[in-house]
């Protein structure tokens, strides 16, 4: 048999180019997220060289949007097996299936989905396990986790979509998806197995059913090392870019950081949950949790929330206002003509929802109004950049859920935010792993807001953006990471003592010289 050799000049090439060049000619993203997986197997270093190198262009193919393609074929794109799958039917001995895994001792992140709610596109089931990856994906470049220490999981707990049942070649279980208690009981054995099999573990949920996602936080936060990025991830990113447009907005009307007034348009899962997070706003600035509520407007398909409504959903209760008994305010500009807010923010996935006259309604009570449409895909968006740009006459102070390119309008270009997890999380989590922090505590996660918000280079203070470049996303999950270890030391939940006796300067470049880079000897973190 012929022994194949490489080809004598082929060290005189880039083979990043070559890699980059055959991804380039592959036009569907899923051919393309295909392509990278299996570089990934040939040549990790390689892979991750590349994303490094073309984040703008490969994190959208590892995770959102092609990602969510990936999950609803993943049964029928699987090469190889590339995470661990724990089923409903490993409940008894789900220890002896985690200390399968390699490497358990060294292991540090690990994300777990169970597949219920992936991406708004509903229960995938088994085919979930993606999404683990790709985030942890995310890790790696954002904050240089070592690869070998991250463990992608997909709990196979069943899945209520008929249609994956009935397709031959589904990987998972073919079960519906268990019962409240069933489901509470496979979840407690598991997270204590999880803490036993690997000892420096942090856990992060992603992508549960919204119910179970605060459900499973609550009951785990003080007890174990958790973090829930829909949740947590989310409110942190959009506190951020709030304090830095509030002070952007106050720079140009005068007026007191306290005095800001929020409007929510949408109240679901992430509104609420946005919401609770920007009460920390106020109370920084003085205000009492009873005031800094009081800053905060909710609307829903019915209009303005207020606690004389019948029939009100239990999570829309708390911001439930109950200083107004007039008509019903539905329209979206008699609202804001009532509220008077300086910011509005949509969660509502209502796509144009923010209308010229809404624009302008803002524009008229603001000398520079806070806009930010926060739903997602693009599709969904409640108002699209250069819109927001014209009606405000450039006065806008805008970010968005999804990516926007930057608009020249009377010729100055100006360039809008983005509230994307990712300035958050890889800092959040490298913080939490470097303390050894027994959990993470809300203070660590406003501390990754406030340090995310600081991160501003003077450039990007000049250019009035809220949200750094994600391009420096290295620097900034130092910086995150900094605050998140400080904040938990100042708690008692940190068991690295070491990193106590470092100046903060010292500590800053020890979390550099932490990070994972390719084709170099790695940290032990
Ligand atoms: P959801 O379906 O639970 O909630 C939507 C809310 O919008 C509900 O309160 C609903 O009543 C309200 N709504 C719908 N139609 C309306 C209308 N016509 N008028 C007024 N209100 C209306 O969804 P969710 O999970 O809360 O997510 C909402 C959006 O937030 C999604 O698009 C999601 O992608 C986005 N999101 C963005 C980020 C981010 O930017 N980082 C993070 C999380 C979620």
């Amino acid at each position: 048999m012929a022994i194949a050799r490489f080809p004598p000049y082929l060290i005189t090439s880039d083979h990043r180019e070559r890699c980059l060049e055959q991804l380039r000619s592959k036009s569907a993203p899923l051919e393309k997220y295909i392509y990278l997986n299996g570089l990934k197997e040939r040549d990790s270093n390689l892979f991750y060289d590349l994303l490094l190198q073309n984040m703008k262009e490969i994190i959208p193919l590892l995770y959102t949007p092609t990602v969510g393609e990936a999950c609803v074929n993943y049964s029928h794109i699987w090469r190889r097996p590339e995470g661990l799958y724990v089923s409903i039917e490993d409940k008894g001995h789900i220890r002896d299936i985690l200390s399968m895994w390699p490497n358990t001792i060294d292991s540090r992140i690990a994300v777990v989905t169970d597949g219920s709610r992936i991406l708004g596109l509903g229960d995938l089931g088994a085919n979930g396990l993606p999404i683990s990856i790709g985030k942890l994906d995310l890790y790696i470049a954002g904050a240089g986790i070592k690869p070998s220490s991250t463990v992608p999981i997909c709990l196979d707990l069943g899945t209520n979509t008929q249609r994956y049942l009935d397709d031959p070649l589904y990987i998972g279980i073919r079960r519906k998806r268990p019962d409240p208690e069933e489901m509470d009981e496979f979840m407690d054995e598991f997270i204590e197995a999880m803490k036993d099999v690997f000892p420096s573990l942090m856990v992060q949920f992603e992508d549960f059913s919204t119910d179970n996602a605060f459900k499973y936080l609550d009951r785990y936060r003080y007890k174990y090392r958790v973090f829930n990025d829909d949740i947590q991830g989310t409110g942190s990113v959009i506190l951020s870019g709030f304090i830095n447009a509030a002070n952007l907005s106050s720079a140009a009307s005068g007026k007191p950081l306290a005095d800001h007034r929020i409007l929510f348009f949408g109240a679901g899962s992430a509104g609420i949950g946005v919401a609770k997070q920007l009460l920390s706003f106020f109370t920084m600035h003085g205000l009492t949790p009873e005031e800094a509520k009081a800053r905060i407007w909710t609307v829903d398909s019915k209009g303005l929330i207020t606690a004389d409504r019948k029939g009100l959903q239990e999570h829309k209760k708390f911001f439930a206002r109950t200083d107004y008994d007039g008509p019903a305010l539905k329209d979206l500009v008699d609202i804001i003509n009532y509220v008077k807010p300086t910011a509005l923010l949509g969660l509502s996935t209502l796509k144009n929802a923010f209308s010229e006259a809404v624009v302008k309604a803002m524009a008229a009570i603001n000398e520079r109004p806070i806009i930010f449409p926060l739903s997602n895909p693009v599709n969904l968006s409640e108002l699209e950049y250069h819109d927001a740009i014209e009606w405000t006459n450039g006065k806008v102070i805008f970010a968005s859920g999804s990516p926007y390119f930057p608009v020249t309008y009377k010729d100055v270009t100006y360039e809008p935010g983005q509230g994307n997890n990712m300035y958050i999380f890889p800092g959040l989590g490298l913080g939490a792993i470097l303390s050894r922090a027994r959990h993470v505590s809300d203070a660590m996660v406003e501390q990754a807001s406030i340090a995310l918000a600081s991160s501003l280079t003077d450039e990007e203070k000049a250019a009035e953006l809220v949200y750094p470049r994600l391009n420096r996303i290295r620097d900034i999950s130092a910086q995150v990471a900094s605050a998140v270890i400080r904040q938990a030391q100042k708690e008692d939940l940190d068991a690295n003592n070491y990193l106590r006796t470092l100046p903060d300067d010292v500590l800053l470049s020890l979390i550099h010289d932490k990070m994972w880079r390719p084709h170099e000897p790695t940290p032990h973190l």
